[in-house]
């Protein structure tokens, strides 16, 4: 069987220098994250369940970037303030003021330096149950101004999740279509330069359709049992 460092490499050869793999590590123990930091000088990390980013950040040494990437409940900010880089799913103008609340709070009590940085969840597939926003909504909040100059968090981009379907022109439907939306938003937004989409099944399509950051768990980690896949 492959090692974590094989998988990681592969992957990232096949990745232009602008685009970065979040290695998504949730369910799995501490040992296979310390094994794709030490040996396949993994950074960024993405974990869906507060209580276990925070143990992970806790008990880990070293310089990981700890991304946030599932559906988020706003009870659960404050506990992620002092180890959280990247927030993946703001969906709601609540879920924003408590993140913009909390993270300003953590960084006047210096539980953390950096400002949160953040991405947009739009709702992009043909699914009931994701989470996320329409591209309209997206892009009248965007236009509306409330997005800038927030206090202790910067929003840097878009975040969406395909259809689970087997459908690649599907995907690539979806996805192409979450890239024009960014295009459309980001010129006259210099911080406006991420677009996160792509995971084990359909990464390779997200590249085509110009991803910057993919979120690759199970073809680094391997499966996962099932019962842990729920969001926070
Ligand atoms: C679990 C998860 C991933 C990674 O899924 P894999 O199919 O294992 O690569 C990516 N993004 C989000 C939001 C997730 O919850």
């Amino acid at each position: 069987m492959e090692s974590i460092r094989q998988r990681i490499l592969s992957i990232r050869a096949e990745l232009p220098p602008e685009v970065t793999l979040i290695a998504v590590s949730k369910t799995k123990p501490e040992a296979m994250l310390e094994e794709a930091y030490h040996d396949a000088d993994q950074r960024h990390f993405g974990e869906n369940r507060v209580p276990e980013l925070v143990r992970k950040a806790e008990g880990l040494a070293g310089d990981f970037v700890w991304h946030a990437i599932g559906h988020l409940q706003r009870n659960k900010v404050k506990l992620l303030m002092p180890h959280v880089a990247w927030i993946h799913a703001i969906d709601s103008e609540r879920l924003l003021d408590e993140v913009q609340r909390r993270a300003a709070e953590a960084m006047v009590e210096n539980l953390r330096q950096e400002p949160v940085q953040a991405l947009l969840q739009v709702h992009i597939a043909e699914e009931e149950a994701k989470f996320g926003l329409s591209h309209d909504e997206c892009e009248r909040w965007l236009d509306s101004g409330a997005l800038e100059a927030l206090d202790g968090m910067v929003v840097r981009g878009l975040m969406g999740m395909a259809t689970f379907t087997d459908n690649e022109r599907q995907i690539g439907q979806e996805f192409r279509g979450l890239r024009a939306l960014y295009d459309r938003l980001a010129p006259g937004r210099p911080q406006f330069d991420t677009l996160s989409m792509g995971m084990s099944g359909d990464w390779r399509i997200a590249l085509e359709e110009g991803t910057t950051m993919i979120r690759v768990g199970s073809s680094i980690f391997g499966a996962r049992t099932p019962h842990n896949t729920e969001p926070s």
